[in-house]
């Protein structure tokens, strides 16, 4: 048997100089590099002698791109959820990114008061914005809604107890459980009513010396149907200040305006005209912006909330800030067509069918797909009994293929739903400027196929 050629590995100096290597971090290099050579050495990486350098530097490079790859990237929302939190929830507008760079791209007054050029207010950029929509008098903005409920019960009611209906101590998207969080702000959980049925009359009976708050829970992802009662939170705020205590709703996803396509669940104005001690919600469910928890409602507990520690922790940094006070802003000039979460659960049917038609004339196999009328709800903990009519391309093909399909469909970055057995691509969650790309990857699914 013959012995094998050693393989001639090239000095590390002069095989890092490469013209392929113009440009890209060094110390990277040096690491890929010696950890090649390494494995070229131990024989565990298959080099033979016609291994060249240049062969080499091309392997160094594959590498560094994969390490490189980002891990985010874009997708194509097509389940009809539009506020899909496993796809990052709310979209953000383009346009919002773009502005953004020219706002804190640079240093920012994040905490800086420009007029007397002393340390200024981290959450003083949104009050005015927020009292405006909401009808608020003070708010402030934290980590996400969680985080808000966190922090207020930590505040107001460590030692002390919390009434909330057995009807409202909710599980919401995995890991956040009301009585959890509860326990670990350090409040007493005090139960009352049942699962099913909660009068306010049993918040009256449950209140004592220990009670701090009255709590309401909004039933973001089920309902109690069938022989059921609750106490609507307006109903609560005056049991509750009556006996100095403060009411506070965590209302999950709350919607600054009425309209037909939202349901019947309560606006922001019309909530705020109870002046009710404190509200919290989530920035990237219903107000369409990013991950955030605001916390609306009285001055005075606003300011204790200022000064808990803990919110040191929970502080928003300036790109939340700025995409949200971006997303109040078009709210405030524009309205909510202006944000693409409301454009899209506000789209009607005949504009979905205005998209489907502009996707099919751009697919060379049309006659495989089909259009047709389908429902989606908004997703995320917002307006659960609401169901929205949608519209969706169906990939006609046979049942058992449809896995694969949704698959195929999936590594092209389209994320589809599988209906009935068949995939279907719901327009509720497609935006005007995907199409042509929704088009481009059926048509390189559809040829791919058997
Ligand atoms: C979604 C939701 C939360 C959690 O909000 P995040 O912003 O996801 O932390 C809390 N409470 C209710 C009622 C919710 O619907």
């Amino acid at each position: 048997m013959e012995t094998k050629n050693r393989p001639s590995i090239p000095q590390l100096g002069k095989f890092l100089e490469r013209d392929e290597f113009i440009g890209l971090n060094r110390q990277t290099l040096t690491l890929l590099t010696r950890e090649l050579f390494e494995e070229i050495r131990s024989g565990k990486t298959d080099a033979s002698t016609d291994n060249n350098e240049s062969v080499l530097a091309q392997t160094v490079l594959s590498r560094l791109n994969l390490l490189c790859k980002d891990s985010l990237v874009s997708l194509i929302n097509a389940t009809g959820i539009v506020l899909h939190t496993n796809l990052g929830r709310s979209p953000i507008e383009k346009s919002i990114l773009e502005e953004m760079q020219e706002s804190i791209g640079s240093y920012c007054n994040l905490e800086f008061d420009i007029d007397t050029g002393k340390r200024g207010e981290r959450y003083g950029h949104l009050t005015k914005k927020l009292s405006f929509l909401l009808g608020c008098e003070d708010a402030i903005v934290v980590n996400n809604n969680a985080a808000a409920v966190f922090l207020i019960l930590n505040t107001f009611a460590t030692g002390k107890e919390t009434i909330v209906s057995r009807g409202e101590l909710v599980e919401i998207g995995g890991s956040f459980r009301i009585p959890d969080v509860m326990s670990a702000s350090g409040t007493i959980l005090k139960e009352i009513g049942t699962t099913n049925k909660t009068k306010a009359s049993d918040y009256t009976a449950a209140i004592t010396p220990q009670t701090a708050i009255v709590m309401k829970v909004h039933r973001s992802n089920f309902s109690v149907v069938g022989f059921t009662q609750e106490v609507a939170f307006e109903e609560l705020i005056p049991l509750a200040q009556s006996n100095n205590l403060i009411d506070y709703y965590d209302a999950g996803s709350l919607n600054l305006f009425d309209a037909p396509y939202l349901g019947n669940e309560t606006c922001a104005k019309a909530l705020f005209e109870h002046s009710p001690s404190l509200v919290s919600f989530s920035g990237d469910k219903l107000l369409g912006s990013v991950q955030a928890g605001i916390i609306a409602g009285k001055k005075e507990l606003i300011d204790k909330i200022k000064k808990n520690q803990l919110l040191r922790m929970l502080r928003v940094d300036k790109l939340t800030m700025s995409v949200l006070e971006k997303t109040l802003t078009r709210y405030i000039q524009k309205g909510p067509q202006a944000i693409k979460t409301h454009k899209l659960l506000s789209k009607t049917l005949l504009e979905m069918q205005i998209q489907a038609d502009s996707i099919l004339t751009r697919v060379i196999h049309s006659d495989k797909l089909s259009v047709g009328k389908t429902s989606t709800y908004a997703g995320g903990g917002s307006l659960p009994q609401h169901l929205l009519e949608s519209l969706a391309i169906i990939i006609e093909d046979h049942p058992k293929n449809a896995e694969r399909m949704i698959k195929a469909l999936r590594a092209q970055g389209l994320i589809a739903r599988i209906e009935k057995d068949h995939v279907l691509l719901d327009l509720r969650s497609i935006d005007d400027d995907e199409l042509s790309e929704v088009a481009t990857i059926l048509n390189t699914v559809l040829e791919e196929r058997p």
